[in-house]
Protein backbone atom coordinates (compact mmCIF):
# COMPACT_ATOMS: atom_id res chain seq x y z
CA UNK A 1 0.00 0.00 0.00
CA UNK A 2 1.35 3.36 -0.99
CA UNK A 3 1.99 6.47 1.19
CA UNK A 4 -0.98 8.57 2.23
CA UNK A 5 -2.00 10.81 -0.23
CA UNK A 6 -2.44 13.75 2.34
CA UNK A 7 1.32 13.14 2.91
CA UNK A 8 2.37 12.80 -0.94
CA UNK A 9 1.23 9.52 -1.95
CA UNK A 10 -0.85 8.13 -4.49
CA UNK A 11 -4.34 8.70 -3.62
CA UNK A 12 -6.67 5.75 -4.63
CA UNK A 13 -8.81 7.45 -6.80
CA UNK A 14 -6.97 8.81 -9.37
CA UNK A 15 -9.79 11.11 -10.44
CA UNK A 16 -12.62 12.89 -8.22
CA UNK A 17 -16.06 11.34 -8.23
CA UNK A 18 -18.41 12.50 -10.59
CA UNK A 19 -21.45 14.66 -9.63
CA UNK A 20 -24.67 12.42 -9.39
CA UNK A 21 -26.80 13.16 -12.44
CA UNK A 22 -30.06 11.05 -12.60
CA UNK A 23 -31.43 12.86 -15.69
CA UNK A 24 -32.40 10.10 -18.52
CA UNK A 25 -33.66 10.42 -22.07
CA UNK A 26 -37.07 10.07 -20.47
CA UNK A 27 -36.77 13.50 -18.89
CA UNK A 28 -35.76 14.85 -21.66
CA UNK A 29 -38.31 13.78 -23.97
CA UNK A 30 -41.09 14.78 -21.30
CA UNK A 31 -39.62 18.41 -21.17
CA UNK A 32 -39.21 18.83 -24.75
CA UNK A 33 -43.41 17.83 -25.31
CA UNK A 34 -44.14 20.76 -22.64
CA UNK A 35 -41.89 23.14 -24.61
CA UNK A 36 -43.43 22.58 -27.46
CA UNK A 37 -46.81 23.02 -26.18
CA UNK A 38 -45.95 26.53 -25.39
CA UNK A 39 -47.32 26.43 -22.03
CA UNK A 40 -44.87 26.28 -19.55
CA UNK A 41 -47.05 26.97 -16.39
CA UNK A 42 -50.91 26.29 -16.06
CA UNK A 43 -51.51 28.63 -13.15
CA UNK A 44 -53.62 31.46 -12.65
CA UNK A 45 -53.91 33.12 -9.60
CA UNK A 46 -57.20 33.74 -9.69
CA UNK A 47 -60.45 31.65 -8.55
CA UNK A 48 -61.25 30.08 -12.08
CA UNK A 49 -59.97 26.71 -13.92
CA UNK A 50 -55.82 26.89 -13.27
CA UNK A 51 -55.85 28.78 -10.18
CA UNK A 52 -54.64 24.30 -8.81
CA UNK A 53 -52.21 24.62 -11.52
CA UNK A 54 -51.88 22.59 -15.37
CA UNK A 55 -52.24 19.04 -16.02
CA UNK A 56 -48.65 18.36 -15.15
CA UNK A 57 -48.55 19.72 -12.03
CA UNK A 58 -52.15 18.11 -11.31
CA UNK A 59 -50.66 14.84 -12.64
CA UNK A 60 -47.71 14.71 -10.68
CA UNK A 61 -49.72 15.97 -7.23
CA UNK A 62 -52.03 12.76 -8.29
CA UNK A 63 -48.95 10.36 -8.56
CA UNK A 64 -47.13 11.51 -5.05
CA UNK A 65 -50.92 11.25 -3.34
CA UNK A 66 -50.71 7.44 -4.87
CA UNK A 67 -47.21 6.87 -4.29
CA UNK A 68 -46.97 8.18 -0.78
CA UNK A 69 -50.63 6.71 0.16
CA UNK A 70 -51.70 10.46 1.17
CA UNK A 71 -54.61 12.35 0.39
CA UNK A 72 -53.26 15.27 -0.41
CA UNK A 73 -50.28 16.43 -2.27
CA UNK A 74 -49.79 19.92 -3.18
CA UNK A 75 -46.76 21.33 -5.29
CA UNK A 76 -44.65 23.76 -4.35
CA UNK A 77 -41.40 25.47 -6.35
CA UNK A 78 -39.14 24.33 -3.09
CA UNK A 79 -39.22 22.71 0.60
CA UNK A 80 -38.17 25.90 2.19
CA UNK A 81 -41.18 27.23 0.22
CA UNK A 82 -43.66 24.29 1.44
CA UNK A 83 -42.54 24.55 4.73
CA UNK A 84 -42.79 28.69 5.13
CA UNK A 85 -46.89 27.73 3.59
CA UNK A 86 -47.16 24.72 6.00
CA UNK A 87 -46.36 27.22 8.61
CA UNK A 88 -49.27 29.89 7.15
CA UNK A 89 -51.44 26.86 6.90
CA UNK A 90 -51.54 25.63 10.55
CA UNK A 91 -52.20 29.50 11.72
CA UNK A 92 -48.71 30.90 12.94
CA UNK A 93 -48.81 34.05 14.71
CA UNK A 94 -46.69 36.45 16.33
CA UNK A 95 -45.41 35.49 19.68
CA UNK A 96 -46.21 31.91 18.67
CA UNK A 97 -43.38 29.15 19.52
CA UNK A 98 -42.67 26.12 17.16
CA UNK A 99 -40.13 23.91 18.39
CA UNK A 100 -37.47 22.73 15.55
CA UNK A 101 -34.31 20.58 15.94
CA UNK A 102 -31.12 22.61 16.02
CA UNK A 103 -29.12 20.70 13.65
CA UNK A 104 -30.75 20.87 10.03
CA UNK A 105 -30.98 22.94 6.63
CA UNK A 106 -31.48 26.09 7.81
CA UNK A 107 -34.53 26.84 5.99
CA UNK A 108 -36.48 24.34 8.85
CA UNK A 109 -35.63 26.76 11.61
CA UNK A 110 -36.50 30.14 9.50
CA UNK A 111 -40.08 28.77 8.42
CA UNK A 112 -42.06 30.37 11.59
CA UNK A 113 -39.99 33.19 11.55
CA UNK A 114 -42.35 34.48 8.64
CA UNK A 115 -45.30 34.62 10.52
CA UNK A 116 -43.71 36.56 13.17
CA UNK A 117 -43.42 33.10 14.55
CA UNK A 118 -40.59 32.15 16.89
CA UNK A 119 -38.27 28.91 16.79
CA UNK A 120 -37.34 27.04 19.77
CA UNK A 121 -34.41 24.82 19.33
CA UNK A 122 -34.30 21.50 20.96
CA UNK A 123 -31.77 19.02 21.01
CA UNK A 124 -31.13 16.22 18.71
CA UNK A 125 -30.26 12.53 19.69
CA UNK A 126 -26.66 11.03 19.57
CA UNK A 127 -27.63 7.64 18.39
CA UNK A 128 -30.43 8.50 15.14
CA UNK A 129 -29.20 12.39 15.51
CA UNK A 130 -33.05 13.63 15.01
CA UNK A 131 -35.10 15.93 17.06
CA UNK A 132 -35.03 14.44 20.82
CA UNK A 133 -38.28 13.82 22.47
CA UNK A 134 -37.48 14.38 25.75
CA UNK A 135 -35.68 17.53 24.39
CA UNK A 136 -38.66 18.87 23.01
CA UNK A 137 -40.73 18.12 26.01
CA UNK A 138 -38.58 20.07 27.83
CA UNK A 139 -39.46 23.03 25.28
CA UNK A 140 -43.23 22.85 25.40
CA UNK A 141 -44.53 26.30 26.73
CA UNK A 142 -47.90 27.87 27.07
CA UNK A 143 -46.93 29.57 23.46
CA UNK A 144 -45.86 26.53 21.94
CA UNK A 145 -47.95 25.71 18.47
CA UNK A 146 -46.33 23.31 16.69
CA UNK A 147 -42.76 21.02 16.27
CA UNK A 148 -41.10 20.94 13.25
CA UNK A 149 -39.21 17.29 13.07
CA UNK A 150 -36.92 16.73 10.64
CA UNK A 151 -36.24 13.15 9.12
CA UNK A 152 -32.47 13.94 9.39
CA UNK A 153 -30.31 12.25 6.73
CA UNK A 154 -32.45 9.89 5.48
CA UNK A 155 -33.48 8.59 9.19
CA UNK A 156 -37.24 8.66 10.51
CA UNK A 157 -37.10 10.63 13.77
CA UNK A 158 -39.16 9.51 16.34
CA UNK A 159 -42.08 10.22 14.48
CA UNK A 160 -44.94 8.19 16.37
CA UNK A 161 -43.81 9.36 19.70
CA UNK A 162 -43.67 13.08 18.67
CA UNK A 163 -47.10 12.80 17.51
CA UNK A 164 -48.24 11.71 20.76
CA UNK A 165 -46.61 14.41 22.36
CA UNK A 166 -48.62 16.74 20.31
CA UNK A 167 -51.88 14.98 20.59
CA UNK A 168 -51.21 15.69 24.52
CA UNK A 169 -50.18 19.17 24.16
CA UNK A 170 -52.80 20.02 21.66
CA UNK A 171 -49.79 21.21 19.07
CA UNK A 172 -49.24 20.27 15.17
CA UNK A 173 -46.40 18.02 13.89
CA UNK A 174 -44.78 19.10 10.71
CA UNK A 175 -42.44 16.71 9.28
CA UNK A 176 -39.68 18.15 7.14
CA UNK A 177 -38.75 15.39 5.07
CA UNK A 178 -36.63 17.14 2.22
CA UNK A 179 -33.97 14.12 3.00
CA UNK A 180 -36.20 10.87 3.44
CA UNK A 181 -38.53 10.10 0.61
CA UNK A 182 -39.44 6.27 0.92
CA UNK A 183 -37.77 6.36 4.71
CA UNK A 184 -40.12 4.40 7.15
CA UNK A 185 -41.11 4.32 10.46
CA UNK A 186 -43.16 0.85 11.68
CA UNK A 187 -43.71 0.52 7.89
CA UNK A 188 -45.04 3.78 8.17
CA UNK A 189 -43.78 6.59 5.05
CA UNK A 190 -41.45 9.33 6.38
CA UNK A 191 -43.43 12.35 5.64
CA UNK A 192 -46.90 11.12 6.12
CA UNK A 193 -47.38 10.71 10.02
CA UNK A 194 -47.46 14.58 10.82
CA UNK A 195 -50.46 16.91 9.99
CA UNK A 196 -48.23 18.02 7.32
CA UNK A 197 -45.03 16.62 5.78
CA UNK A 198 -42.67 18.41 3.05
CA UNK A 199 -40.32 16.96 0.48
CA UNK A 200 -37.95 18.64 -1.38
CA UNK A 201 -37.43 17.88 -5.19
CA UNK A 202 -34.10 20.18 -5.50
CA UNK A 203 -30.96 19.24 -7.37
CA UNK A 204 -29.38 17.13 -4.35
CA UNK A 205 -31.78 14.81 -3.11
CA UNK A 206 -32.64 11.74 -4.11
CA UNK A 207 -34.81 12.62 -6.83
CA UNK A 208 -35.45 16.06 -8.33
CA UNK A 209 -36.61 18.46 -10.63
CA UNK A 210 -33.78 21.01 -10.31
CA UNK A 211 -35.68 22.82 -7.91
CA UNK A 212 -38.95 21.72 -6.34
CA UNK A 213 -41.11 20.69 -2.86
CA UNK A 214 -44.08 18.81 -2.28
CA UNK A 215 -46.17 19.42 0.67
CA UNK A 216 -48.73 16.60 1.96
CA UNK A 217 -51.66 16.10 4.15
CA UNK A 218 -54.35 13.97 5.08
CA UNK A 219 -56.30 16.72 6.54
CA UNK A 220 -58.35 18.47 3.77
CA UNK A 221 -58.81 21.87 5.41
CA UNK A 222 -55.08 21.95 5.72
CA UNK A 223 -54.04 21.15 2.03
CA UNK A 224 -56.81 23.33 0.62
CA UNK A 225 -55.27 26.24 2.64
CA UNK A 226 -51.70 25.08 1.31
CA UNK A 227 -53.18 25.57 -2.44
CA UNK A 228 -54.39 29.01 -1.53
CA UNK A 229 -50.86 29.78 0.38
CA UNK A 230 -49.33 28.78 -2.93
CA UNK A 231 -51.15 30.86 -5.34
CA UNK A 232 -52.05 34.17 -4.19
CA UNK A 233 -54.64 33.48 -1.60
CA UNK A 234 -55.76 37.20 -0.23
CA UNK A 235 -57.16 37.04 -4.29
CA UNK A 236 -59.06 34.19 -3.49
CA UNK A 237 -60.56 34.25 -0.41
CA UNK A 238 -63.44 36.05 -1.20
CA UNK A 239 -64.50 34.24 -4.39
CA UNK A 240 -64.03 30.97 -2.86
CA UNK A 241 -66.16 31.33 -0.10
CA UNK A 242 -63.21 30.81 2.39
CA UNK A 243 -63.76 30.60 5.95
CA UNK A 244 -60.79 31.00 8.06
CA UNK A 245 -58.88 33.49 6.32
CA UNK A 246 -55.83 34.20 8.84
CA UNK A 247 -52.70 34.25 7.45
CA UNK A 248 -54.13 34.03 4.00
CA UNK A 249 -51.66 36.50 2.39
CA UNK A 250 -50.49 33.86 -0.79
CA UNK A 251 -47.19 34.05 -2.50
CA UNK A 252 -46.17 32.91 -5.84
CA UNK A 253 -44.69 29.19 -4.39
CA UNK A 254 -45.92 27.23 -8.06
CA UNK A 255 -43.69 25.24 -9.95
CA UNK A 256 -43.11 25.05 -13.81
CA UNK A 257 -45.06 22.70 -15.65
CA UNK A 258 -41.28 21.90 -17.19
CA UNK A 259 -40.04 20.78 -13.55
CA UNK A 260 -43.40 18.97 -13.00
CA UNK A 261 -42.51 17.22 -16.04
CA UNK A 262 -39.13 16.02 -14.54
CA UNK A 263 -40.49 15.24 -11.52
CA UNK A 264 -43.40 12.90 -12.76
CA UNK A 265 -40.59 10.86 -14.84
CA UNK A 266 -38.56 10.63 -11.32
CA UNK A 267 -41.85 9.67 -9.15
CA UNK A 268 -41.74 6.87 -11.49
CA UNK A 269 -38.35 5.40 -10.70
CA UNK A 270 -38.00 6.91 -7.28
CA UNK A 271 -37.06 2.88 -5.72
CA UNK A 272 -33.92 2.67 -7.99
CA UNK A 273 -32.98 6.09 -6.89
CA UNK A 274 -33.17 5.41 -3.66
CA UNK A 275 -32.56 1.51 -3.14
CA UNK A 276 -29.06 2.43 -5.08
CA UNK A 277 -28.08 5.08 -2.52
CA UNK A 278 -29.30 2.81 0.34
CA UNK A 279 -26.81 -0.35 -1.59
CA UNK A 280 -24.21 1.84 -1.83
CA UNK A 281 -24.13 3.30 2.24
CA UNK A 282 -25.00 -0.17 3.20
CA UNK A 283 -21.67 -1.69 1.73
CA UNK A 284 -20.00 1.19 3.34
CA UNK A 285 -20.72 0.40 6.69
CA UNK A 286 -20.97 -3.35 6.13
CA UNK A 287 -16.86 -3.07 5.17
CA UNK A 288 -15.90 -0.12 8.10
CA UNK A 289 -18.11 -1.70 10.96
CA UNK A 290 -14.96 -3.52 12.62
CA UNK A 291 -12.74 -0.37 12.74
CA UNK A 292 -12.59 0.59 16.27
CA UNK A 293 -13.38 4.17 16.99
CA UNK A 294 -15.28 4.54 13.73
CA UNK A 295 -19.33 4.02 14.38
CA UNK A 296 -21.25 3.26 10.88
CA UNK A 297 -24.70 4.52 11.02
CA UNK A 298 -27.16 2.53 13.15
CA UNK A 299 -31.01 1.79 12.25
CA UNK A 300 -33.45 2.05 14.86
CA UNK A 301 -35.93 -1.33 15.36
CA UNK A 302 -38.41 -1.14 12.73
CA UNK A 303 -37.19 1.95 10.81
CA UNK A 304 -36.06 2.23 7.17
CA UNK A 305 -33.37 4.46 6.41
CA UNK A 306 -32.79 6.16 2.78
CA UNK A 307 -28.92 7.90 3.42
CA UNK A 308 -29.40 11.26 2.20
CA UNK A 309 -25.97 10.80 4.07
CA UNK A 310 -24.32 8.01 5.34
CA UNK A 311 -23.35 9.63 9.11
CA UNK A 312 -20.37 8.17 11.22
CA UNK A 313 -19.64 8.88 14.47
CA UNK A 314 -15.49 9.64 15.17
CA UNK A 315 -14.35 8.72 18.53
CA UNK A 316 -10.89 10.96 18.49
CA UNK A 317 -9.74 9.26 22.17
CA UNK A 318 -9.29 5.89 20.43
CA UNK A 319 -8.44 7.00 17.04
CA UNK A 320 -5.81 9.34 18.19
CA UNK A 321 -6.00 11.51 15.59
CA UNK A 322 -8.40 15.15 15.21
CA UNK A 323 -11.48 14.21 13.41
CA UNK A 324 -10.89 17.66 11.15
CA UNK A 325 -6.79 15.86 9.96
CA UNK A 326 -8.71 12.45 9.35
CA UNK A 327 -11.61 14.23 6.90
CA UNK A 328 -8.81 15.92 5.31
CA UNK A 329 -6.80 12.79 4.82
CA UNK A 330 -10.07 11.05 3.58
CA UNK A 331 -10.48 13.33 1.40
CA UNK A 332 -6.75 13.71 -0.39
CA UNK A 333 -7.27 10.33 -1.06
CA UNK A 334 -10.67 11.32 -3.36
CA UNK A 335 -13.16 9.93 -0.55
CA UNK A 336 -15.24 13.34 -0.52
CA UNK A 337 -16.47 13.84 2.66
CA UNK A 338 -17.08 16.03 5.79
CA UNK A 339 -16.75 16.87 9.15
CA UNK A 340 -19.70 18.74 11.36
CA UNK A 341 -22.44 18.39 8.91
CA UNK A 342 -23.92 22.30 10.54
CA UNK A 343 -22.90 24.41 13.27
CA UNK A 344 -25.95 24.53 15.65
CA UNK A 345 -28.34 27.21 13.84
CA UNK A 346 -29.38 28.99 17.56
CA UNK A 347 -25.66 30.33 16.98
CA UNK A 348 -26.29 32.26 13.42
CA UNK A 349 -25.97 35.89 14.00
CA UNK A 350 -29.60 36.82 12.94
CA UNK A 351 -30.53 34.51 16.58
CA UNK A 352 -27.66 35.84 18.47
CA UNK A 353 -28.39 39.89 17.53
CA UNK A 354 -32.17 39.02 17.18
CA UNK A 355 -32.14 40.80 14.36
CA UNK A 356 -34.13 38.12 12.10
CA UNK A 357 -37.20 40.21 10.48
CA UNK A 358 -36.18 44.37 11.06
CA UNK A 359 -34.00 45.99 13.06
CA UNK A 360 -35.63 46.34 16.41
CA UNK A 361 -35.79 42.59 16.75
CA UNK A 362 -39.31 41.72 16.23
CA UNK A 363 -40.61 39.17 16.47
CA UNK A 364 -38.11 38.16 19.19
CA UNK A 365 -37.99 41.37 21.47
CA UNK A 366 -42.03 40.88 22.18
CA UNK A 367 -40.63 37.12 23.57
CA UNK A 368 -38.50 35.95 26.55
CA UNK A 369 -36.78 34.08 24.48
CA UNK A 370 -33.00 34.55 24.37
CA UNK A 371 -30.69 32.71 22.04
CA UNK A 372 -27.76 34.10 24.21
CA UNK A 373 -27.76 31.10 26.65
CA UNK A 374 -28.68 28.16 24.10
CA UNK A 375 -26.96 25.29 24.06
CA UNK A 376 -28.03 21.80 22.78
CA UNK A 377 -24.80 19.62 24.04
CA UNK A 378 -25.45 16.60 21.77
CA UNK A 379 -25.80 18.78 18.65
CA UNK A 380 -22.29 20.64 19.92
CA UNK A 381 -20.56 17.89 20.11
CA UNK A 382 -21.50 15.66 17.21
CA UNK A 383 -20.39 19.03 15.36
CA UNK A 384 -17.05 19.94 17.16
CA UNK A 385 -15.25 16.59 16.89
CA UNK A 386 -17.59 13.67 15.89
CA UNK A 387 -19.93 13.61 13.11
CA UNK A 388 -18.08 12.50 9.93
CA UNK A 389 -20.35 12.39 6.33
CA UNK A 390 -20.33 11.18 3.23
CA UNK A 391 -23.30 12.41 0.81
CA UNK A 392 -24.08 9.44 -1.30
CA UNK A 393 -27.17 11.89 -3.34
CA UNK A 394 -23.97 14.00 -4.40
CA UNK A 395 -22.13 11.83 -6.86
CA UNK A 396 -21.73 8.37 -9.14
CA UNK A 397 -20.75 5.79 -7.55
CA UNK A 398 -20.28 2.20 -9.23
CA UNK A 399 -19.69 -0.84 -7.29
CA UNK A 400 -16.04 -0.51 -8.15
CA UNK A 401 -15.88 3.33 -6.70
CA UNK A 402 -17.71 1.74 -3.39
CA UNK A 403 -15.06 -0.79 -3.16
CA UNK A 404 -12.64 2.44 -3.51
CA UNK A 405 -14.27 3.96 -1.02
CA UNK A 406 -13.51 1.40 1.26
CA UNK A 407 -10.35 0.68 0.44
CA UNK A 408 -9.33 5.07 0.58
CA UNK A 409 -10.89 4.45 4.27
CA UNK A 410 -8.93 1.50 6.02
CA UNK A 411 -5.72 3.29 3.86
CA UNK A 412 -6.22 6.17 6.34
CA UNK A 413 -7.46 4.35 9.25
CA UNK A 414 -4.42 2.03 9.08
CA UNK A 415 -1.88 4.18 8.03
CA UNK A 416 -3.30 6.62 11.10
CA UNK A 417 -0.61 7.56 13.18
CA UNK A 418 1.39 8.51 10.68
CA UNK A 419 -1.31 11.54 10.40
CA UNK A 420 0.02 12.61 13.86
CA UNK A 421 3.03 14.77 12.45
CA UNK A 422 0.11 17.25 11.04
C1 LIG B 1 -32.71 20.43 1.26
C2 LIG B 1 -33.40 20.69 2.51
C3 LIG B 1 -34.31 21.75 2.66
C4 LIG B 1 -34.54 22.77 1.58
O1 LIG B 1 -35.08 22.23 0.43
P1 LIG B 1 -35.28 23.18 -0.85
O2 LIG B 1 -36.11 22.34 -1.76
O3 LIG B 1 -33.92 23.47 -1.40
O4 LIG B 1 -35.96 24.40 -0.41
C5 LIG B 1 -34.98 21.88 3.86
N1 LIG B 1 -34.76 21.05 4.87
C6 LIG B 1 -33.89 20.03 4.78
C7 LIG B 1 -33.71 19.13 5.96
C8 LIG B 1 -33.16 19.83 3.61
O5 LIG B 1 -32.27 18.84 3.52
Amino acid sequence: MSDLAILGGQPVFEKPLKPYSSISKKEIEEVNKVLKSGCLSGFFGSWEEGFLGGPLIQKLEENWSKKFKVENSISFNSNTSGLFAAMGAIGISPGDEVIVPCTTMSATAMCPIIYGGIPVFADIDEEFFCIDPESVKSKISSKTKAIVAVNLFGHPARLKELKLLAKKNDLYLIEDNAQAPLGKEDGELAGTIGDIGVFSLNYHKHIHSGEGGICVSNDKNLATRLQMIRNHAEAVVGPSGTNNIINMVGFNYRMTEMSAAVANVQLKDINQHVSKRVKIAETLSEHLRDLEGIHVPRVRKDCSHVYYVWSAKFDEKIIGVSREVFVDALNAEGFSCSGGYVEPLYNLPIFKQKIAIGSSGFPFSESKHDYKDDKCPVAESLYKDSFLLFQPCSYEISSNDVEKLVEAFRKVYENRSKLRVI
